[in-house]
C-alpha cells in the first residue's frame, strides 16, 4: 500500500476551537467550508459537535452534507443562497443564511416559507468583495426586518487584512461596520481567527474561526497556542547516491554540490504538495529535520538523507504537521496554509479521537 497519508488529530481540533471560543468570548461558528479546509467537513464537525455553537460553510451543497451525516447544529450559509430556488432547502434544513447583496434580499421578500428564516447581514466596511455598502445596511435590515420572513438578524462583516497587526485597515474596518450598524438590535459577528487572537477590539457575539481550527496560526510571529491538526506524511522507498555535479529529477533543477544521498518518497504535486516548493523546503525525516532537493513530481518528491545516515529505505518523511510547520512551507512554496491544506487529495485520510477511541 503506498504509504502517503494525511493524520487528522480531532483532539487537536478540539483543542482549537475552545481556545479561540475562550480568546474571544461568547459563541464560536466553527468555519468548515470546503470540506473543513481539506481535513474531512463531516469528520470534523462529528468531532465538534460536543463543543461548536454551530458551523459555517460556503454553500447549500456543503451544508446538506453535514446534515446528511447528522449534524443538527446550527449551520451558516456565508455566501447565502445563489437562486430563489435554494430557499426551500434553507427552509427544510434549518440554515442559517448570509445576505450580503440586494438581489439576495430580493429573493427573501418574494419567498413563502412556512418558518422565517434566520439571516446574518453582510456589511462591507471595507474589504470591497462582499456586502452592503455602510451607508445601504440600515435599509437593508429594515427590509429584511419588515418583510416578515426573517426573525432573527445577526449584524456581521468581514475584514481583509486582519493578519497584518501593524496595520491600520482593521480598526477602521471595526469603526466603520459599528457607525453603519449604530442603533440596529442584534448580534454581531466580525472576527475571523485573525480577528480572534489578534483584535479584541473586534470580539462581539460571534466569532467565525477557521484556519486557527486546524491549527494553522494566521499570525505565527505570535505563538498563540494551537496544536496543528493535520499532519501529512509518507515513506522513503527508494535511496540513491548522487556524485557531485549530477543532476536530480525534472529539468535538473538541483545538481550535487557534494556526494549526496537521495530518498524518493511517495508524495508528490498530486497529492496536494505544492510543486512550487523550492530545493530546501524543510521535511523531516524521522523526526530529523532536512530539506526537499529537486523539482517535486506528480507522485513523488526527493529528499536529502546525506546528513542522515540511519534514515534509509521505510523511513517517515513528513512533509507538515508537528515537525515540519505547514505555514513554513507555504510561505517557502509562495502561497497560504489555506491553500496547502485545502489541496491534499489522493491520500489517505487517518482520523484520532481520544473519545472515539477510549
Ligand atoms: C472563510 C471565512 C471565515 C474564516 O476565515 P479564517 O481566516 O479561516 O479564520 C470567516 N468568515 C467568513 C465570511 C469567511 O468566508
Amino acid at each position: 500500500m503506498r504509504p502517503a497519508r494525511a493524520l487528522v488529530d480531532l483532539d487537536a481540533l478540539r483543542h482549537n476551537y475552545r481556545l479561540a471560543r475562550s480568546r474571544h468570548g461568547g459563541q464560536a461558528l466553527a468555519v468548515v467550508k470546503a470540506n473543513a479546509y481539506g481535513h474531512g467537513a463531516v469528520r470534523c464537525a462529528h468531532a465538534l459537535a460536543g463543543d461548536a455553537d454551530g458551523f459555517a460553510v460556503a454553500c447549500l451543497e456543503e451544508a446538506q452534507e453535514l446534515r446528511a451525516a447528522g449534524i443538527t447544529a446550527p449551520i451558516l450559509l456565508l455566501e447565502g443562497v445563489f437562486e430563489a430556488g435554494e430557499l426551500d432547502a434553507v427552509e427544510r434544513d434549518s440554515l442559517w443564511m448570509v445576505v450580503h447583496h440586494p438581489e439576495q434580499l430580493r429573493m427573501i421578500e418574494q419567498a413563502r416559507p412556512a418558518r422565517p428564516y434566520t439571516v446574518w447581514l453582510k456589511v462591507n466596511s471595507g474589504m470591497n468583495r462582499a456586502g452592503f455598502a455602510p451607508e445601504a445596511a440600515a435599509a437593508a435590515w429594515q427590509r429584511l426586518n419588515d418583510c416578515g420572513k426573517v426573525d432573527e438578524i445577526t449584524l456581521m462583516t468581514h475584514f481583509a487584512r486582519a493578519d497584518e497587526p501593524q496595520v491600520i485597515s482593521t480598526a477602521t474596518q471595526i469603526a466603520r461596520f459599528d457607525a453603519a450598524t449604530a442603533g440596529l438590535p442584534g448580534a454581531r459577528s466580525l472576527a475571523n481567527s485573525a480577528g480572534v487572537l489578534g483584535w479584541p477590539g473586534a470580539h462581539r457575539d460571534w466569532a467565525r474561526p477557521g484556519i486557527l481550527l486546524y491549527g494553522a496560526d494566521p499570525m505565527p510571529a505570535a505563538d498563540n497556542g494551537l496544536q496543528p491538526v493535520m499532519t501529512l506524511e509518507s515513506r522513503v522507498m527508494a535511496v540513491r547516491e548522487l556524485d557531485v555535479g549530477e543532476p536530480l529529477g525534472y529539468g535538473a533543477r538541483f545538481h550535487a554540490e557534494r556526494p549526496t544521498r537521495v530518498g524518493l518518497v511517495a508524495m508528490g504535486y498530486a497529492d496536494g504538495y505544492p510543486r512550487s516548493a523550492p530545493d530546501g523546503t524543510p521535511v523531516s525525516v524521522d523526526g530529523q529535520p532536512t530539506r526537499l532537493i529537486g523539482r517535486v513530481s506528480m507522485d513523488m518528491l526527493t529528499v536529502d538523507l546525506t546528513e542522515l545516515p540511519a534514515a534509509g529505505l521505510g523511513s517517515r518523511v513528513e512533509l507538515w504537521g508537528r515537525e515540519v510547520s505547514v505555514n513554513e512551507v507555504a510561505k517557502r512554496a509562495g502561497t497560504i496554509a489555506y491553500e496547502l491544506l485545502c489541496n491534499v487529495k489522493r491520500v489517505r485520510f487517518e482520523y484520532r479521537d481520544s473519545l472515539r477511541n477510549a
